[in-house]
């Protein structure tokens, strides 16, 4: 690294104190050492410039980013998130780039009360690794535990992260409110870390959406061994998604469009109603979708009637 050297990059931008007792040994020895009161989620996520970000993304969104996407798996299995480590590959060392990234990171850690605990700075293309660990909980939330007759739930509101990324690549000189709105989701999203805990041990599986409602929710049901059917009317479309796209776009984008990082879990009728109180008091809307099915298809519906999900613009898989 020319100017900034390795070691200065990690004292100067992400060796931090540490407030958790917990963290025994953290950033400057050759492995962190915590201490866990019991089983442990564990999950990584690599972010490539040009493939899951646009190269010149503001600094601080990538930081966010690359511990959002990472908060959201624990999210989906209900742990509650504790260490961090980064593994930082950068083309150069610009200490501009590097505070903003520092600090869109350690905003999100703290919020969530996560220590970055380690990790590695080399030189090559940017790419940003970043391994989580949490606590898990007494039952974990799981993709295969679905069942014929489980309401589907999704939080949030979905589509809008792959309509922001779409209109970051459109430059529009001046983006209007909506457009603008739509790119803060792309930007930063919000892992549903509080949702996903509470329904540890209430719904019968979940999964983030990560690569879009449709697809995820077929992995869900993949390993479930059931089918869904989607209510295409009570899809939650945000007010700038329907301010700019036409119904159908919109309906394509939350359905296919990626990088949400919303929940989208199976609940049996008995607890929709814990479920909305839960999510009431967490202050997560969710919307109920649609329900699993038996079989394997994931089908489309609209005011009862059945739609094959490619006549609603939705043709990926
Ligand atoms: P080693 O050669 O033993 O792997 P390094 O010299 O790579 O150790 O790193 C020194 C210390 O700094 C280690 O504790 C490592 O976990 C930490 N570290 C390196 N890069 C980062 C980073 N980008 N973020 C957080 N910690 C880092
Ligand atoms: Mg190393």
């Amino acid at each position: 690294m020319p100017k900034l050297g390795e070691f200065e990059i990690i004292e100067r931008f992400f060796a931090r104190a540490v407030a958790d007792p917990a963290v025994r040994v953290g950033i400057g020895d050759d492995a962190a050492i915590v201490a866990t009161e019991g089983e442990i989620a564990v999950a990584v996520d690599t972010l490539v410039a040009g493939t899951h970000f646009p190269a010149d993304l503001a600094a601080d969104a990538i930081g966010h980013r690359a511990l959002a996407v990472n908060l959201s798996d624990l999210a989906a299995v209900g742990a509650k998130p504790r260490f961090a480590t980064l593994a930082l590959c950068l083309k150069q060392a610009d200490p501009d780039w590097l505070g903003g990234f520092a600090a869109g990171f350690f905003r999100l850690a703290e919020r969530h009360g996560v220590s970055l605990i380690g990790g590695d700075t080399t030189k090559g293309p940017l790419i940003v690794t970043v391994g989580v660990i949490g606590d898990a909980p007494r039952t974990p939330l799981l993709r295969s535990g679905g069942r014929p007759g489980d309401r589907i739930f999704v939080s949030g509101t979905v589509g809008d992260a792959a309509a922001g990324l779409e209109q970051l690549a459109a430059r529009t000189a001046q983006a209007g409110a909506a457009a603008r709105a739509l790119i803060e989701r792309f930007r930063y999203p919000e892992p549903r870390v509080a949702l996903g805990r509470a329904l540890a041990g209430l719904a019968h599986a979940a999964i983030d959406v990560s690569d879009g409602l449709a697809a995820d929710l077929a992995h869900l049901c993949r390993l479930s061994g059931c089918g869904a059917v989607i209510d295409l009317g009570a899809l939650p479309l945000s007010e700038p998604l329907r301010a700019l796209y036409a119904i159908e776009d919109a309906e394509t984008l939350a359905l296919s469009g990626g990088d949400d990082y919303e929940l989208c879990f199976a609940v049996a009728p008995a607890d929709v109603g814990r479920v909305r109180d839960i999510a009431a008091r967490i202050g997560t809307p969710v919307s109920e979708i649609g329900e699993l099915e038996p079989g394997g298809a994931i089908e489309g519906r609209r005011d009862g009637r059945p739609v094959a999900l490619a006549a609603a613009g939705y043709v990926h898989f």
